[in-house]
């Protein structure tokens, strides 16, 4: 563990415009710095960067973050790796700390882990090169698929001797215990016999994104039908099948820089197209594909396209899966290959520029893909066809966003020829279901209703909506908790600290922002407020609670201007930090009317469907104190704005 003090040394030191400029090339822009954005490929640049703030944020991708944010993000690295190259890059030394007994055993076998699977590999990799087994069975094998010396360097292939106990043997007699080998699923541990899990096999090593060996996969040769093709590690606490990729650590960069991931099925392919210069591939081995792996993939791009082999079959099969891809808002294309031809043996017998050509050409939109697909299936067939219908609808209603899916409706009504307003009422009805399913079934909450209509009318206004005003607010503590106000009150001026002043008018008239992490912001200035320390900036950004270090920074990268809502509620307070008070009471008096609003509505709604005369009683007497809070609430909105 990196001690605390390090931590902070290497954030007060570290400027975030150089870190990044040594990445990006950057423009001085007023305060600001501006560039193109590295996790998006843009023409004119909407990467901002702020030195006084710490942050940098862009307007295209909308990634944002700190300057530790950053080198996680574009290199890859985990936290304390990122600190690292970070307190590198200004020769800070790092110390560290001691770990509790119990942390250090389970850091100690993980490492061991490690450390057994990378003996394991390089003992492998030499059979496969130096003994007459490895070389005849398996390095013939890997040659006869054209995979060059080179290649097999890079992968780490190997082979495992077909014997019983080989390299659990020649492991132990190394040093390593024989409780790791049985951890890590390299050795199978009957009654004390050691048998190797890998015998007689191709062995491909699968990497974690560091790079580090935490699993196996292992091709036998011979044409035995008893035995399984291929077999992979177990998962221990290592290797989680369904979290990792097959070659996502050569293919990481790529996948950033073409800002596409291509998905195929076996790690032959990967290689293959790996040989022919095509990087930005990798393969769900051993599992079919699980959301934890599309995550990991959409923390490169929001773009996959999947390569298969041409086999509709299995290519029916996997629908589901690509569902699953389109319900995290990202988007799928296919690419077929013709009969009889994977990408493994398409990228052998062609030029990388035809296999580079081949792909860009065949790519096509999944939904596209899905509906012609089935379209020649169900010709002539009415029944079939509304079957098609309600699928298509389904795959769509998986996307997220609703103007994404507006546009799927519209494409789709052309292809099927079916009436855009037919396929939305379609929608409607499915998002509907899909809603309740995942809300509790009393709560039948009735769901915006999408229409054709043009984009911007698809965003609906709820006159109670209050977000708008608790940014605002929440942006004014940000920026002006330590300046000094004067406020009137009772006809008595008193001098107040702008957050100071908050807590105690959010108390008096006990109300708590509706975005939960907004409380928690204004609660740790509370905490700090009764403990005498400021909050600067850098308190939030680098906070440890995630929610709140990505609230902070949107709001802080946000131009800081009059917002749409004064005018749209006349509310013209004049600019500059001379009249705070009004400023902040533009918002917060609107923000608690509202409030008090949704209160007195659901108020009433209790009172429509209670019987019971005591509890109708007191839900009047709230509704009158409320009414009360509301009219003196208009009476000090009077007072302040129209004087
Ligand atoms: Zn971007």
């Amino acid at each position: 563990m990196i001690r605390r003090d390090t931590i902070q040394t290497i954030i007060e030191t570290a400027r975030i415009e150089e870190v990044i400029g040594d990445f990006v090339s950057l423009k001085k822009r007023g305060a600001n710095y501006l560039g193109l954005c590295p996790f998006h490929n843009e023409k004119t640049p909407s990467f901002s960067v702020s030195p006084s703030k710490g942050i940098y944020k862009c307007f295209g991708c909308g990634k944002a973050g700190n300057v530790v944010n950053f080198v996680m993000e574009h290199e890859h690295y985990n936290y304390p790796e990122a600190l690292k190259y970070l307190a590198n890059r200004y020769g800070i030394e790092v110390e560290e700390e001691e770990v509790t007994p119990e942390m250090k055993r389970e850091l100690d076998e993980r490492e061991s882990m490690f450390a057994v699977n990378d003996f394991v590999t390089r003992y492998f990799h030499q059979n496969l090169l130096q003994s007459g087994e490895g070389k005849s069975v398996g390095l013939s094998y890997l040659k006869e698929r054209g995979f060059l010396e080179s290649t097999i360097e890079k992968f780490q292939l190997g082979y495992a001797l077909d014997k019983r106990d080989d390299y659990s043997k020649h492991a132990i007699k190394n040093g390593y215990k024989k409780e790791i080998l049985v951890k890590t699923g390299l050795t199978i541990d009957k009654n004390d016999f050691l048998i190797d899990r890998f015998r007689g096999r191709v062995i491909f090593p699968i990497h974690n994104l560091t790079g580090k060996v935490i699993g196996f996969g292992g091709r036998i040769l011979s044409s035995e039908k008893s035995t399984a093709k291929y077999i992979n590690s177990p998962d221990s606490d290592i290797y989680n099948k369904s979290k990792v990729l097959y070659g996502i650590y050569f293919a990481r960069n790529a996948i950033v820089k073409e800002n596409n991931c291509y998905l195929v099925e076996g790690y032959t392919d990967v290689i293959s197209l790996h040989q022919a210069g095509i990087e930005n591939v990798v393969a769900s081995s051993g599992t079919s594909l699980t959301v934890d792996q599309i995550k990991l993939i959409k923390r490169y791009t929001p773009n996959i396209t999947i390569l298969y082999d041409g086999d509709p079959a299995g290519i029916k099969a996997s629908f589901r899966g690509i569902d699953l891809i389109l319900e995290q808002g990202m988007n799928v294309k296919i690419v077929l290959f013709p009969e009889g031809e994977d990408p493994d043996s398409y990228a052998r017998s062609h030029r990388t520029s035809e296999v580079q050509e081949f792909i860009k050409k065949q790519a096509t939109d999944f939904i596209k893909f899905k509906t012609n697909l089935m379209m020649g299936e169900t010709a002539g067939d009415p029944t079939g066809r509304a079957a098609l219908i309600k699928e298509i609808v389904n795959t769509i209603a998986q996307i997220p966003d609703g103007i994404n899916r507006a546009v799927y409706i519209k494409e789709c009504s052309t292809v099927l020829d079916i009436p855009e307003q037919t396929l939305m009422n379609e929608l409607n009805k499915t998002l509907r279901r899909k809603f309740r399913k995942q809300s509790r079934p009393q709560e039948d909450i009735p769901l915006p209703v999408e229409t054709v209509k043009p984009v911007q009318e698809l965003i609906e206004i709820d006159p109670l909506d209050v977000s708008g005003y608790e940014k605002q607010i929440m942006q004014f503590i940000l920026r002006f908790a330590y300046h000094t106000i004067v406020v009137n009150e009772d006809e008595q001026d008193k001098e107040w600290q702008v957050v100071d002043f908050i807590i105690y008018d959010f108390n008096r008239d006990h109300i708590k922002f509706e975005n939960p992490v907004y409380n928690k912001i204004l609660n740790e200035y509370v905490l700090a407020s009764d403990e005498g320390r400021r909050l600067e900036d850098k308190y939030f950004t680098f906070h440890e609670d995630q929610d709140i270090v990505q609230t902070v920074i949107g709001l802080l990268a946000e131009p800081y201007q009059l917002s749409e809502n004064w005018k749209k509620y006349k509310i013209y307070p004049k600019k500059g930090e001379e009249d705070m008070v009004e400023y902040f009471y533009s918002y917060i008096l609107p923000l608690k009317s509202r409030l008090i609003s949704k209160e007195l509505r659901k108020i009433m709604d209790l009172l429509k469907t209670t019987d019971d005369e005591s509890e109708m009683y007191l839900l009047q007497q709230q509704y009158y104190e409320l009414k009360k809070i509301a009219n003196m609430l208009d009476e000090r909105r009077h007072r302040i704005f129209n004087h």
